[in-house]
C-alpha cells in the first residue's frame, strides 16, 4: 500500500478488473445466490444498482453467461450506464430514484434479485479470507481507523459489521459529499432523512440513509474534495472523487491523533480510478462551471503534508 503521509495508507481498490471496490463485493454476491440454490443456470438476475456495483454485478453475471438488468435512476449519467451496458446488459432508468427498489424486486419475479443493499454484508463474511477487511488488515495491522466515501452505506456497513464480527478495535469514518442525506440523517438519527437534492459526487452521496455500522461521518464540501483529488493524482493515486474526499477525512483524523496523542495508522480506501471523471473533476473548466474554487483548500493540504497541521 502506497503511504501518502506519515500514518496515511491507501487500499486501493481501482486497479480491479472493474475498476472499483464493488469487483469484490459483487464476486462474493454470486456464491451466496449460487450456494442458495437462488442462481441456476439461465436464471434472470436484476438488481437496483446505477453505479459501480451495477457494472460488477454486469461483469459477472456475463462471466457466468446470466442475463442481468439493472435498474437506474433515470439521473444516472450516460457514461456510467454505457459502463453497465458494456457487458450486454439492459438498463432501466426509474423516476424518482427511490422506486428503483420496488422496480427491481417487481422485474425479478421468476428470477433472483441480488438486492446487494442487504445481501452484501453476509455474502462478504461468507467469502473471508478474500474480502477487503482481510487484506487490509493482513496489509496493515491494527489500524486506528479505516475511511471510505458513503453512497447508500452498503460499502461502510460491509466494513464495519465485519470489523465488528472479528472484534478488531479498528474503527469506521465515512466522508459524505454535499448535498447527501447521509450526515444530517446519521447527527439526527432519522434514516428517512431527505435532502431532495441530487448529490454532485457521483457514486456517493444518496437522497435516503440506510442503517449503517459506522463511527464518525465527516461531511466534505466538494471544492476541498475536488482540491484532494488533484493532491493525490500529483502523489500518484489518480483515483475517483469519493476517494479524495476520502482523503479530506483521513487528514482530519491524522491531524485529530496528533492532538490527542492516540497513535495508529490510518487507512483510506481507494474506491474506484479516475479514468471516468477525466472529463468532469479532472477538467479545471468543468470545475469552475460548477461553481467550485478548489485553490484555497489546496494551500491547506499542501501544508498539511509538509507539516502533520491542519489550519482549516
Ligand atoms: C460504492 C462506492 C462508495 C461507497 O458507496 P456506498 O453506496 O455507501 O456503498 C464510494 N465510492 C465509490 C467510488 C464507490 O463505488
Amino acid at each position: 500500500m502506497p503511504v501518502l503521509v506519515d500514518g496515511l495508507f491507501a487500499k486501493d481498490e481501482s486497479h480491479r478488473p472493474t475498476g472499483s471496490v464493488k469487483h469484490g463485493f459483487a464476486r462474493s454476491l454470486f456464491p451466496d445466490g449460487l450456494t442458495r440454490g437462488l442462481i441456476t443456470e439461465d436464471t434472470p438476475l436484476v438488481d437496483a444498482a446505477g453505479g459501480n456495483i451495477a457494472v460488477a454485478e454486469a461483469y459477472f453475471a456475463r462471466l457466468l453467461g446470466l442475463p442481468f438488468t439493472a435498474v437506474v435512476p433515470a439521473r444516472t449519467s450516460a457514461a456510467k450506464r454505457a459502463r453497465i451496458e458494456q457487458h450486454g446488459e439492459v438498463c432501466v432508468a426509474v423516476d424518482p430514484p427511490l422506486a428503483v427498489y420496488d422496480r427491481a424486486r417487481e422485474l425479478a419475479a421468476g428470477g433472483h434479485y441480488l438486492d446487494h443493499l442487504a445481501r452484501l454484508g453476509p455474502a462478504v463474511d461468507a467469502h473471508e479470507p478474500a474480502d477487503l477487511v482481510t487484506e487490509i488488515l493482513h496489509e496493515v495491522p491494527e489500524p486506528a481507523w479505516i475511511v471510505l466515501g458513503v453512497g447508500t452505506g452498503a460499502s461502510s456497513h460491509v466494513v464495519g459489521r465485519h470489523l465488528r464480527r472479528r472484534g478488531a478495535t479498528t474503527r469506521v469514518a465515512v466522508v459524505d459529499p454535499e448535498n447527501s442525506a447521509y450526515f444530517p440523517g446519521w447527527v439526527t438519527d432519522s434514516p428517512d432523512y431527505g435532502t431532495g437534492m441530487p448529490s454532485r459526487v457521483q457514486g456517493i452521496g444518496r437522497p435516503q440513509i440506510e442503517p449503517a455500522v459506522v463511527d464518525l461521518v465527516i461531511p466534505v464540501p466538494d471544492a476541498v474534495g475536488i482540491a484532494a483529488m488533484r493532491h493525490l493524482a500529483a502523489a500518484g493515486l489518480r483515483a475517483g472523487p469519493s476517494t479524495s474526499a476520502a482523503l479530506r477525512g483521513a487528514c482530519h483524523l491524522l491531524h485529530r491523533m496528533r492532538d490527542e496523542g492516540t497513535p495508529g495508522p490510518v487507512v483510506l480506501v481507494a474506491a474506484d480510478s479516475g479514468t471516468p471523471y477525466a472529463t468532469t473533476y479532472y477538467d479545471d473548466e468543468w470545475v469552475s462551471a460548477k461553481g467550485l474554487d478548489p485553490s484555497p483548500h489546496a494551500a491547506v493540504l499542501e501544508h498539511f503534508t509538509r507539516t502533520g497541521d491542519w489550519r482549516a
